[in-house]
């Protein structure tokens, strides 16, 4: 994942969340909210209910007085009472005894009556004029035959409000007076004021058509003294209004007043009676919660939390692009010298090689790089490392890129595909970090070397860069297929060498050494061959220079002691002379201070002369440290041990050499022998006398390798070189082999 898709999952995370949060909100908000309205509207629904049975007994309270009303006048017909006055008067004031009604008075339709009251007894003669106005409305209702109440007014004889029932009197069917019933609002106390409503939180109170108070509970919520539901400051003025309308229009309406601060819902419904109103208030919406505020409460509330969840969530989506940040610096770049990593690298070569076929990959490193640490220390380690990012970055044309790998391994993208232009481009690379270090900075020559591969991969490179490892002289390699091979030959033999020793996989192997001039054999050379499971072998060629440079010779050639030692008590033991043998010695063993003692150490253990053995040094060990190297060679001598010089004159040989170190044998390269035979021959005929008669007079003997042919022999013989060894004799044969060939015959 790169780094604009970790910043792309980043900012979908946070939307998700914020999202999620907002959407969680939202849904308490509105599941609180669905609650509220809920309970908002079941209390609306309770107060009509309550209202409604409210209004159903006042009614039927009213109801019941008519029909009383109604039975007295159908008595007076049937009994024949509206003949006499006086049997009416005696009639109602016996009547009026027994009932709760003010006073009971008729009237004729001429609009002549009598009136009794229990306080005031009998009033004969009255007229319609003389009732109340709204009486008197009603009462002649009743005349054209109609049951009628009539709304409040101030009574004469009573002090107080009253209204009246009347009921039409008949005789023989036809209307001839009116009953009335004089009545106070106290029937209707009784039952608004009999049960309160709501469970105790809620009262009910009966308005006149303007919003007065006809019957006002004595548990009102509102303790003030006011006369009417518009008084005092309780419903606002849009209330009123709103409430003004409804009386208007005979609508029932919901509203809210508040009163000390409570909040309280009220119902206003008209009865079906004189435009009166029930008003019906409930304190408990109020008092209980006081709802809406609460809901505010919540909402900031909710506000707050969410805020809190912003703040942390920015907080949170802040810390972690920072950590992100670090992260990908941590999985993209590298620490020392803040390069992409092979990681980057990889992605992006994934990326523009979709696009852009023609492409190279070089791997580059610095030749021994650990010498630079050991001698500089790191940190210096780390400048040069900085330093060679500095070059390759400028040698970087538009959509190159590079990384650096571990250690002193960086790759390289480039945009060429011709070797002659890639070889100029990383050669002048190379060129530029060894000039500035061999001069300014460390004046310790930093030189590199490159694989590249054309079109190919980053292993592919690097198996390039390998195959010129040890090589001083190539700073250059491209990849083909043959370079793959030997990296997986390499790579095979690395991971199956330490199994082989101790399978026994490396052979002893001999080759006789003889005496020029006799042809007798006078000693034999041990040679390596790795048996394979499969019966094959491995030629040293192929594994001694990889364990040369990976240190396993050490190893190896300890083994290839023991296993001469070993040979060699075999022969003693069975009673023959034993050939010296001479052991092939890396120059890694000679850098081991105890190196002496533990060979000495295994030629004890068989009980061998140290004299039989002859340890086969190369002349390129002189480049080492040579008092060092000599001061090994003189114990390995006091030891008994005879040394020879190997390969002499294949490589940087010189006559110098037979003096400092203090060898007994020398042996001339076969490479003499080939150019013995070739164009210049006399001349190389006199160096080569020259070389032999020179370790002669230093007492050392000369071995010939090489010797192929008859003439080969007859012409080192001639040179006064002392044996030979070649296929001329014998080939390297197995120890067993040689045994039973020259040895036990
Ligand atoms: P060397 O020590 O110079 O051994 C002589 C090499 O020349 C041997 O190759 C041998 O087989 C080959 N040879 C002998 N006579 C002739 C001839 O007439 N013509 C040609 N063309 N070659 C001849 P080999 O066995 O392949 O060994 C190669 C080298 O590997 C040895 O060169 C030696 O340096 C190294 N080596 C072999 N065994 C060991 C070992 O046990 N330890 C170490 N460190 N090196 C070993
Ligand atoms: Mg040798
Ligand atoms: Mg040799």
């Amino acid at each position: 994942m790169d780094e604009k898709k970790i910043k792309k999952q980043l900012f979908r995370i946070a939307v998700l969340i914020i999202s999620v949060s907002i959407a969680v909100s939202a849904l308490v908000l509105t599941a609180f909210s669905y609650v509220v309205r809920q309970a908002h509207d079941s209390d609306h629904i309770q107060m009509k209910t309550e209202t409604e049975e409210y209004e159903s007994r006042i009614l039927k309270q009213i109801d019941k007085n008519i029909q009383f009303l109604t039975s007295l006048a159908k008595a007076f017909e049937v009994n024949d009472i509206t003949a006499s006055m006086e049997l009416i008067e005696k009639n109602i004031s016996a009547t009026n005894k027994t009932n709760s009604f003010v006073s009971m008075a008729y009237l004729s339709v001429d609009g002549s009556g009598l009136i009794n009251s229990i306080e005031y007894g009998t009033k004969w003669k009255i007229t319609l004029d003389d009732c109340d106005e709204y009486a008197r409305t009603a009462i002649e209702k009743s005349f054209k035959g109609e049951d009628a109440v009539s709304k409040m007014f101030d009574s004469e004889i009573f002090d107080g409000k009253l209204f009246i029932y009347s009921v039409p009197v008949y005789r023989s069917g036809e209307i001839i007076g009116a009953l009335a019933a004089s009545d106070t609002l106290e029937i209707f106390e009784d039952i608004v004021n009999g049960n309160t409503v709501l469970d105790g939180q809620g009262y009910i109170h009966l308005l006149d058509s303007g919003g007065n108070f006809l019957v006002r509970s004595e548990h009102t919520i509102v303790k003030e003294d006011i006369s009417s539901i518009f008084e005092g400051p309780y419903l606002s003025e849009k209330t009123q209004e709103k409430a003004r309308a409804a009386i208007a229009n005979r609508e029932s309406m919901y509203g809210e007043f508040e009163y000390k601060g409570k909040k309280c819902h009220f119902y206003l419904a008209p009865i079906d009676l004189n435009g009166w109103y029930l008003f019906c208030a409930n304190s408990m919406w109020g008092q209980a919660l006081s709802f809406s505020r609460s809901v505010v409460i919540l909402g900031v509330f909710l506000f707050f939390v969410l805020l809190a969840m912003f703040a942390l969530l920015y907080y949170g989506y802040y810390r972690f692009r920072k950590n992100s940040a670090l992260l990908i610096r941590f999985a993209y770049y590298d620490g020392v010298t803040g390069a992409d990593n092979t990681l980057r690298f990889d992605q992006k070569t994934e990326e523009i090689t979709k696009k852009q076929k023609d492409y190279c990959i070089a791997a580059l490193n610095i030749h021994n790089f650990k010498c630079i640490n050991d001698i500089f220390g790191t940190a210096d380690g780390d400048r040069v490392l900085r330093f060679i990012k500095t070059k390759i970055e400028q040698s970087l044309k538009p959509d190159e890129f590079f990384c650096r790998d571990s250690a002193d391994l960086f790759y390289i993208f480039l945009l060429d595909t011709d070797e002659a232009v890639l070889s100029e481009r990383i050669s002048s690379v190379i060129h530029d970090v060894r000039e500035v270090t061999q001069h300014a900075v460390y004046s310790y020559e930093v030189s590199m070397y490159s694989g590249l591969s054309i079109r190919g991969t980053r292993e592919q490179a690097l198996v390039a860069l390998q195959s010129i490892k040890h090589n001083l002289q190539t700073d250059i390699a491209f990849y083909d297929y043959s370079l793959h091979e030997m990296v997986r030959k390499k790579s095979d033999i690395e991971s199956h060498m330490q199994l082989a020793l101790q399978k026994n996989e490396f052979r002893l192997f001999l080759q006789s050494k003889r005496d020029l001039k006799t042809g007798k054999i006078t000693g034999a050379e041990a040679l390596v061959r790795w048996r394979l499971p499969d019966g094959s072998y491995r030629y040293p060629g192929e594994f001694i220079p990889l364990f040369e440079s990976n240190g396993f010779s050490v190893k190896l050639d300890m083994y290839m002691v023991e296993q001469v030692c070993i040979q060699l008590r075999k022969w003693t033991d069975a009673g023959i002379t034993p050939l010296p043998i001479s052991v092939n010695q890396s120059k890694r063993l000679f850098a081991n201070g105890n190196y002496p003692e533990e060979i000495e150490k295994i030629v004890r253990k068989y009980n061998i002369s140290p004299s039989l053995i002859t340890l086969e040094i190369l002349e390129d060990i002189a480049t080492s440290d040579t008092e060092q190297i000599n001061h090994q060679i003189n114990t390995l001598r006091k030891i008994g041990f005879r040394i020879s010089m190997d390969d002499f004159g294949s490589g940087y040989s010189s006559l110098n050499m037979l003096y400092s170190l203090k060898i007994d044998e020398l042996k001339l390269d076969r490479g003499f022998m080939r150019r013995v035979a070739g164009v210049d021959e006399e001349r190389r005929k006199i160096i080569l006398k020259q070389i032999i008669s020179f370790a002669k007079k230093l007492g050392i003997t000369t071995v010939a390798e090489g010797i192929e042919t008859e003439e080969d022999r007859d012409n080192m013989a001639a040179l006064s070189c002392d044996y030979g060894q070649g296929y001329f004799f014998d080939k390297p044969t197995e120890a067993e082999e040689f045994s039973r060939l020259y040895i036990l015959k």
